[in-house]
């Protein structure tokens, strides 16, 4: 069987995509540091402990299993976290991405698919965000991620490294089966923050700005369902073994809901009041991030068929509420 090299593959998205590789016929083999993920989220494929900061580790990991392809979604990635500690995403995003980079090219293992995001376009006012729009990353997180966009580009000039770089929208929802699903401590991420908040777990969902430049005063973010974008990693995959060269795409489905709509759907798709307070702006935030590109629909032949947020939010409430994701 054909091993793919997922890093973070105990973490939230990557869990998501050890499943849909190991469905499509594919060997996952997860490297993680657990510092964000959970061991027990990886179920579909081996498990190697290890740090991307630790080259040796790496370098034994290539050579016990000689994988065809990496999928790198280790990082940290919390924007606000990004803004007060950028050392920390400098340090773990771009020099462990150095490491995997190189110790994957001198494994002669040429393939390799990369989780990016939209927070390396900026803030764009009124811009359509497609892939050949200029990157202007306003925190630390998307730098960071630009940083390693860059280095995939001179690594496939040197050494033939061939990349598919996914720059992803705001991920949400959980598997429909409920065997892995989403659970950060601490958590960050609005969805989640607001389940919980919908149960009694923490007091409040704070809105972080009431005050941008937007219909209702909230931010803008364009939705995708973990499933779906893990659906686009496996299209990616084949396009890297079909030789067709490296290529940038963005993940979202190019409509933006306001957080303020976030809650209201929320509270429908639960039938529960979300309690909510209204807060200042969170450094780093972008006033509104929608992508306006179709290049993964036409080229990949991807369909976000869960992406609607009626699916994304029940999807995070069934797991929310399954004893899962008390860990
Ligand atoms: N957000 C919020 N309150 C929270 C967490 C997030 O108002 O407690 C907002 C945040 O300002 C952004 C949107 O929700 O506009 C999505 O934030 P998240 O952290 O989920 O993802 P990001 O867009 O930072 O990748």
């Amino acid at each position: 069987m054909t091993k793919i090299l997922v890093t973070g593959g105990a973490g939230y998205i990557g869990s998501h995509a050890c499943k849909m590789l190991a469905r499509a016929g594919y060997e996952p083999v997860t490297f993680d540091n657990v510092s964000t993920g959970w061991e027990d989220a990886v179920k579909f494929g081996p498990f190697e402990r290890g740090d991307l900061l630790d080259r040796a580790r790496l370098d034994e990991v290539f050579a016990t299993h000689c994988p065809a392809t990496v999928m790198h979604f280790a990082a940290y990635s919390d924007v606000g976290e990004s803004m007060r500690d950028p050392a920390k995403y400098w340090r773990n995003n771009v020099l462990g991405s150095l490491n995997l980079i190189e110790a994957a090219v001198d494994a002669g293992c040429l393939n390799f698919v990369f989780s990016s995001t939209c927070a390396t376009y900026g803030d764009q006012d009124g811009v359509v965000l497609d892939e050949e729009c200029v990157q202007a990353p306003i925190n630390a997180y998307g730098a960071s991620k630009r940083a390693i966009e860059d280095m995939l580009d001179n690594f496939g000039q040197t050494h033939g490294l061939r990349h598919v770089i996914f720059r992803y929208f705001n991920v949400a929802g959980a598997d429909p089966e409920g065997e892995v699903g989403e659970f950060h401590r601490p958590e960050t991420h609005l969805i989640p923050l607001m389940l919980d908040a919908i149960e009694g777990q923490r007091p409040a969902l704070t809105i972080y700005g009431t005050d941008y430049d937007t219909p209702d005063g909230t931010c803008v973010r364009d939705y995708v369902h973990v499933l779906d974008l893990v659906d686009a990693h496996v299209r990616g995959l084949k396009w890297l073994e079909d030789g067709k060269g490296s290529r940038v795409f963005n993940l979202g489905t190019g409509k933006g809901f306001s957080v303020r709509q976030v809650v209201e759907h929320s509270s429908i798709v639960t039938n529960r009041e979300v309690p909510v307070n209204e807060g200042e702006r969170r450094p780093g935030d972008a006033v509104a991030l929608v992508s306006g590109s179709t290049r993964a629909e036409q080229e990949l032949g991807w369909r976000p068929e869960r992406s609607t947020l009626e699916t994304m939010i029940a999807d995070a409430w069934r797991w929310h509420q399954s004893g899962h994701y008390e860990r």
